[in-house]
């Protein structure tokens, strides 16, 4: 499927899900939203996409976090990479929102991100000499869940990045993004996806003011109509 289509669960997919690989989309602009992602339709049906383990390992190296897909994660991983998820969403749409964040849920995080960073490692050399290197986060599933906490981390943490994190403007759209245009104003996940299909609803609702004027010409035209939304979603 399309990488950054949003808007496209088909009304009759059989829940829950056997495995959420077709339906995973990379329109976050960061792994801490994408992974956040991973959660779809939050306004209406909440639909899992991080279904088995073995999606874990999958999406973990889909979204770049590790080089291969870790051979096998345990179930209470999984589990604990769902809790850490919803933990960064709710700080997310805390911050979107303007409420104050949940303590528990920057406790979770701060727990994860501990587990981030580089270990060393110790390995054979190609010249056969022992070669101080450094442990990739392939090595465990949980260190790299601890790099998408630090991810999250410094996007929430910090004024600056604070101030770019989104969810879509559609009603029907549950994507977070991280907003990297220059002016800092884009309210929609993709335009190709719920841009247009805004941009078609406000021209249907021009069109539909104009045929009433003209069925009934004696209408005063209505004021000018403000130029659509404004302000973060
Ligand atoms: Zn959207």
């Amino acid at each position: 499927m399309d990488r950054n289509a949003a808007r496209d669960l088909p009304p009759e997919l059989v829940l829950p899900l056997a495995s959420g690989a077709p339906w995973w989309y990379w329109l976050g602009g960061r792994p801490a939203l994408d992974l956040v992602n991973t959660r779809r339709e939050r306004w209406n049906r909440e639909v899992e996409t991080l279904v088995t383990p073995e999606d874990l390992a999958q999406w973990l190296a889909a979204a770049g976090i590790v080089e291969r897909a870790p051979a096998r994660i345990p179930h209470s991983d999984l589990l604990e990479a769902r809790e850490l998820r919803e933990a960064i969403d709710a700080l997310t749409t805390a911050c979107v929102g303007g409420t104050p964040v949940p303590a528990a849920a920057v406790a979770l995080v701060d727990r994860w991100i501990a587990r981030a960073g580089t270990r060393p490692a110790l390995r054979c050399g190609p010249d056969g000499l022992p070669e101080l290197a450094e442990r990739g986060p392939a090595d465990s599933p949980r260190r790299a869940l601890g790099e998408i906490a630090l991810d999250a981390a410094r996007m929430l943490g910090t004024p600056e990045q604070r101030a770019r994190v989104r969810v879509c403007g559609a009603a029907d759209c549950s994507a977070r993004f991280y907003d990297r245009s220059p002016a800092g104003r884009r309210r929609w996940c993709s335009m190709e996806t719920c841009g247009n299909v805004a941009k078609a609803r406000r021209h249907r609702a021009r069109r539909q003011d104009n045929d009433r004027e003209q069925a009934d010409p004696g209408l005063r035209p209505s004021p000018a109509p403000s130029r659509g939304p404004r302000g973060a979603v």
